[in-house]
Order: structure tokens, then C-alpha cells, then sequence
């Protein structure tokens, strides 16, 4: 149940029974943004249930973590789930935690452990200006390594205003990709402009006294479907 993978919106499955989900979270549980040399992560407080997704294809509430991105070198490429042969310029992911299982490690080992929402990011001319405040601090944790506070927060601002959804079960896409993540895929991108998109590229893999190399292409490739079922909520 490796992920990503690659969506024939034809082949999946419209399931009736998927209930919609709902995300409640608390701005005051952001707390950090950061450059760890491989993307940019914001962070948030999960030591009680304050920011939760709830609904859709998982049972009780999960507890936000953390979100960050995957993106390309150039506008064409970048995302790492690709529907119907498009990939997007950026994909980003909200990474929830199922609290039945004690702790972020715990959740790691379970089938049913991670929830995670991911929202596709497309070039266009009317940006959604609520990202605008993630990309701002851009240039404060510019190369691996950095962190900088980021408070009052609420990263509900970033859906798009459809919650459809298509789902299957798969893994994180970094090593050592463990098996545990439910994906919760938005049909409806978001739209960035290419300054905001020129903005993530302008982060680097390297520290800040080592030579320059541009954090770009942080994507995993497609793998095999190996039978799972894609599911959608919708027609
Ligand atoms: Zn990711």
C-alpha cells in the first residue's frame, strides 16, 4: 500500500456510504514553521485533541500534526498524486494522527494510524491569497535547518470550497513510507500564481554556510495500485 498513485478518475469508485469530513482546528496550535532540507513544514501542538479531522473514511477524531509541501522545478510538475495524467504544481499535505494509539510513533505502526488531506495546487491568475501567510515566512527559514515561529494560525483557510474527496489507503512518500496513512485527496485544487510558486522554489536543501542547491522535485513517483480500490464521494 505504497503511495502515491496515480487516479483514473473512471476507475474510481463512487461509494455512497462515505460521509463528508470535517476539520475543527484551534489557531492558537500553530507553532512553528521550518526548512528540514527536504520541504517546508508548519507545526502544530497535538498533545490533546485541539485541532482535529473528523468524518470521511476514518472513525474518531485525528489530531493535526503538521502540514507541508511537495513541489516541482517548473509549473508542469510537482505533485505527487496524479489524476487522470495532470500533475499539478504543488501538493499539500495536512498529516493527522489517530490518538487511540498514544503517540505520533505509535500511530506510524497502525493501518489506521495517519489521516492525511491532500490538496492539489494549480498555476493560475486569481491565487487564493489565504496562503499568503505561509509564503511570507518564506524567506526566514530559507535553508535546512531554519525555524521561525508562526502563531495564530488556521490552516482550515487553505481548503478549497468543494470537500470532495476520492480515498484509499497508501503510506507516507518519504522513507521509510510507513504503511499507516488513509488519504483523504481533494478533487477541487487551489490556485497559486507563479511568484508564490517562484517563492517555494527559493528555499534550499542546504545549510545556510554550504553551497547553494535549490529545494525543488521533492515528489515520490506513482506506485503500483496492487489492487486497491480507489473510492469517491462523489458522482
Ligand atoms: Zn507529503
Amino acid at each position: 500500500r505504497q503511495s502515491p498513485v496515480e487516479i483514473r478518475s473512471e476507475e474510481a469508485q463512487h461509494d455512497p456510504a462515505l460521509p463528508p469530513w470535517f476539520a475543527s482546528y484551534d489557531p492558537g496550535a500553530a507553532k512553528s514553521i521550518l526548512n528540514n532540507g527536504r520541504t517546508c513544514r508548519v507545526v502544530f501542538d497535538d498533545t490533546f485533541d485541539r485541532s482535529v479531522l473528523r468524518g470521511g473514511p476514518v472513525q474518531g477524531a485525528y489530531r493535526l500534526r503538521q502540514l507541508h509541501f511537495h513541489w516541482g522545478s517548473s509549473d508542469d510538475h510537482g505533485s505527487e498524486h496524479i489524476i487522470d495524467g495532470v500533475k499539478h504544481a504543488a501538493e499539500l499535505h495536512m498529516v493527522h494522527w489517530n490518538p487511540k494509539h498514544g503517540n505520533f510513533a505509535g500511530a506510524l505502526k497502525q493501518r489506521d494510524g495517519v489521516a492525511v488531506v491532500g490538496i492539489f495546487l494549480q498555476v493560475g491568475n486569481t491565487p487564493k491569497p489565504e496562503l499568503k501567510r505561509i509564503l511570507e515566512e518564506i524567506d526566514t527559514v530559507k535553508t535546512k535547518g531554519k525555524e521561525a515561529p508562526f502563531h495564530h494560525f488556521d490552516p482550515s483557510i487553505l481548503f478549497p470550497k468543494s470537500r470532495d474527496y476520492w480515498t484509499y489507503e497508501g503510506s507516507f512518500t518519504t522513507p521509510p513510507c510507513e504503511e499507516c496513512i488513509t488519504w483523504i485527496l481533494l478533487r477541487e485544487p487551489i490556485v497559486v500564481s507563479p511568484d508564490q510558486m517562484a517563492k517555494l522554489r527559493s528555499l534550499s536543501m542546504n545549510a545556510e554556510n554550504e553551497p547553494f542547491c535549490p529545494l525543488v522535485d521533492n515528489w515520490r513517483p506513482p506506485q503500483p495500485l496492487k489492487g486497491r480500490v480507489l473510492r469517491a464521494s462523489f458522482k
